[in-house]
């Protein structure tokens, strides 16, 4: 799954991080470069334009944050965008205030319209649902037949119509009541498909709609027809209104395309992505997890995360004025520590480092892990203004403190000096890129 595209999104962020340092130039080099992955994707074009749009605005007049490096920041923009055009939240399946709740499964034939009806219903029964399914393909006894086969070996009840019920509307209505009697809560409506979009086929699927009011109407799309796939996704949607789609078959060499399109250009959420023709090859999609995927830089990316959820932008802003005007005071120091210890474990986050900011200096004042108690405890004990301008603690003031904090005087001075070298440290980067802005972008 988006093997190709990953592969090569990759590349530009390596030559980005190869650089070294972020330019205006090279990061518009960088863009290019993504807009031609994403094209080659067969994403559709208008939304890699918007795609291209987003990450523009983001980038502009971006602030370096000490916390990432530049090509970091640049991967963290692409991330975001590539939620934005997934999806920024799972989408669920819903259900009606009154079960049982209806399910209409539309789609081209050879869709995986079938298929897909089986395996949500396992994925509905392992999530606490009832559900009862239906076929309403009476143009095609096989397909029906497919359905039973498939609900026979899930286990899961079928409701297989009588004779005189030749009409799509006559089964499924039949079928709901069926539910309502054995107290199933869903009914999953596998309907008849074509090869291609035609009138009879739109009526039928609209009379069908009305006649159930279904909670969900979800298009099943084969991921390998690319953006043929996103074009009938489109037609069903101006029809029809479907409220969610199954790409299917994205367990093939399929390009990306369809998925990084479909929810911008139908307005509606990808919802499930079958990986497979066995009935547990289904997977409730989730926009954030794909777009790691797709980056394919786990350590980056939860790096990132990680930083995000820990560090105290507004914080982190104050921190590098700070280093600026040369104003990083023992408080600071213990802020710092403090947001370090929040991130996780030092060990941990060694290995993701960015290559600039102060998290990296800090690395070289080495405060392991139980350290770092000791060290919060002997700042703890300094008084405000001690804390303020170190050069005040002499020796009886370091006396002080040692008591006051449980440790020897040989532990303040040690605090003392490591102070000192994370100061002329952070100075030397804060000359260098911190602070600086990224240059104008041009797309
Ligand atoms: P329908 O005509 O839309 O009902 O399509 P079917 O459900 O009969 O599926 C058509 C073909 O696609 C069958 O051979 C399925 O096994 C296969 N298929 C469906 N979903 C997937 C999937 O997610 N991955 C793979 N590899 N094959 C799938």
């Amino acid at each position: 799954m988006f093997d190709s595209l990953s592969d090569k999104l990759q590349r530009v962020f390596k030559n980005i991080r190869g650089e070294g340092k972020l330019t205006a130039e090279n990061m518009e080099v960088a863009l290019k470069e993504i807009r031609v992955a994403l094209l080659e994707a067969d994403v559709h074009f208008k939304v890699v334009k918007a795609f291209m749009e987003g990450v523009r605005t983001k980038a502009l007049g971006q602030e370096v944050l000490s916390s990432f490096s530049p090509a970091q920041q640049v991967i963290k923009i692409v991330r975001d965008e590539l939620i934005t055009v997934l999806g920024t939240h799972t989408a669920r399946l819903r259900t009606a205030n009154q079960p049982p709740t209806v399910v209409m499964v539309v789609g081209l034939q050879g869709s995986g319209k079938t298929t897909s009806s089986g395996k949500l219903a396992r994925y509905l029964s392992k999530n606490g649902h009832r559900p009862l399914l239906v076929s309403v393909d009476v143009y095609r006894p096989a397909a029906r037949q497919q359905l039973a086969v498939l609900a026979k070996d899930l286990g899961i009840p079928i409701y297989e119509g009588t004779p005189e019920e030749t009409k799509p509307v006559d089964l499924a209505r039949s079928a709901r009541r069926e539910a309502e009697i054995s107290g199933r809560d869903m009914v999953l409506v596998d309907t008849a498909g074509r090869l291609h979009i035609d009138e009879d086929l739109m009526t039928e699927l609209s009379q069908l709609k009305e006649a159930l009011n279904p909670t969900e109407i979800l298009f099943v799309a084969d991921a390998m027809t690319g953006q043929d796939a996103v074009k009938s996704a489109e037609e069903f949607h101006k029809r029809l209104g479907i409220t969610g789609v199954v790409l299917t078959k994205m367990d093939g060499d399929a390009r990306g395309g369809a998925a990084l399109s479909i929810r911008h250009i139908t307005g509606q959420p990808l919802k499930f992505v079958g990986t497979g023709e066995k009935s547990d090859a289904l997977e409730a999609f989730h926009p954030d997890r794909a777009a790691s995927r797709i980056l394919g830089m786990g350590d980056v990316l939860s790096f990132i995360e990680k930083v995000e959820s820990a560090v105290d932008q507004k914080k982190a802003e104050q921190m590098q004025r700070k280093l600026l005007e040369d104003d990083f005071t023992l408080e600071d120091f213990r802020d710092q520590l403090k947001q370090l210890r929040k991130l996780g474990s030092l060990e941990s986050l060694l290995g993701m480092m960015p290559q600039v900011g102060m998290l990296k200096e800090l690395k070289n004042v080495k405060v392991d892990e139980h350290e770092f108690t000791r060290v919060v405890a002997i700042i703890d004990s300094m008084t405000p203004k001690e804390r303020d301008n170190h050069m005040l603690i002499n020796g009886s003031r370091r006396r002080r403190i040692a008591k006051g904090s449980g440790t020897s005087v040989q532990d303040v001075n040690n605090l003392l000096k490591q102070y000192g070298q994370a100061r002329k440290m952070m100075k030397s980067v804060s000359g260098g890129l911190l602070g600086k802005k990224m240059g104008k972008l041009k797309l």
